[in-house]
């Protein structure tokens, strides 16, 4: 049983996870940041598969600056429902557009941060250049790049950052990064020949049990790029969201923030997408073992674009 905090996940629009934490447990401890019958507020932004898009293209589609120009807007509406806002991405920011390659993803790096962006999932595009590219992106940021199944296979030890604590609103938030282990077979070998992408479930898994020693989290977000499978049936992939939230013990996880597969995960039924979706429409997110799943379609933009108009999907 769940004895952190139970959320009312009433996810308002598409993709914004609006989440109310009703804390009524009858077990609180003096160590749990949260009391008894009260209502937190919570508001999750997010995106994924940037893919490069810093700048708008000739049809005024994409670009960081309207993006900023949302988030800023969601920001201040949140702040006057009394909630706070944690901006995360589920990763593969590299390849896709020549200016941004050019640069090695600078302008997108940098101006992610001038956006606020609290942490991010590293995606396997992130292993398009070498890891000398990877450490000189995580310069240019001021949040982690989150990975907790990626390992050195000359020292054993954790590559990346496994996750990063937060405070909104009096609660204590773990966001824990996770990565497709199909990165190793996708990615370029001459980068990544070092490195060893282990099962992400069971990573996440072991880091969870830790936090929960340590940390004790009041509420525990996977932000991955895993892609995510109907009904968890993943074909040639390697498994995602669905797999990892089944995988996880009964209120381990409140919510997966995902990348990779470039769904926008709004689901007609549990397990069945909603094929009609258009971005502006009402989205109902996945939901797994008690863990809340979104992701926000291909390529974060060309959904800011539209948001602009419907200020739903982000
Ligand atoms: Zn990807």
């Amino acid at each position: 049983m769940k004895e952190r905090l139970c959320l009312k996940a009433a996810v308002s629009a598409a993709l914004i996870a609006s989440l109310a934490g009703c804390a009524n447990s009858g077990s609180e401890t003096q160590e749990q940041g949260w009391a008894p019958d009260t209502t937190y507020k919570l508001t999750i932004l997010h995106t994924n598969d940037h893919h490069g898009r810093f700048w708008h293209n000739r049809y005024g589609e994409y670009g960081m600056a309207a993006r900023k120009t949302l988030i800023d807007d969601l920001r201040t509406e949140a702040q006057a429902e009394g909630s706070e806002v944690l901006l995360l991405s589920g990763g593969d920011i590299n390849t896709g557009v020549p200016e941004s390659d050019l640069l090695q993803a600078e302008p997108d790096f940098k101006g992610m941060t001038r956006i606020g962006y609290d942490a991010m999932a590293i995606g396997n595009h992130e292993f398009d250049n070498p890891l000398s590219v990877l450490e000189q992106q995580m310069q240019w940021t001021d949040f982690p790049m989150l990975s907790a199944n990626i390992y050195d296979k000359e020292t054993g030890e954790r590559k990346f950052q496994a996750y990063q604590m937060f405070e909104r609103n009096g609660l204590k938030i773990a966001v824990v990064g996770l990565t497709t282990e199909d990165t190793a077979k996708i990615g370029n070998p001459e980068y990544i020949g070092s490195l060893d992408f282990r099962d992400p479930k069971a990573e996440a898994k072991k880091v969870i049990a830790k936090l929960k020693e340590t940390e004790k989290p009041d509420i525990i977000i996977a932000a991955t790029h895993m892609g995510h499978y109907a009904d968890g049936k993943s074909g040639v992939n390697a498994p995602g969201d669905v797999a990892l939230a089944r995988y996880m013990d009964d209120g381990d996880l409140d919510l997966i923030i995902g990348g990779h597969s470039q769904e926008p995960v709004c689901m007609e039924e549990p397990n069945t997408y909603n094929e009609s979706f258009e971005p502006g429409d009402a989205c109902t997110p996945d939901q797994q073992n008690g863990a809340w799943i979104m992701q926000a379609m291909n390529g974060v933009n060309t959904l800011v674009r539209r948001s602009l108009n419907s200020r739903m999907a982000i």
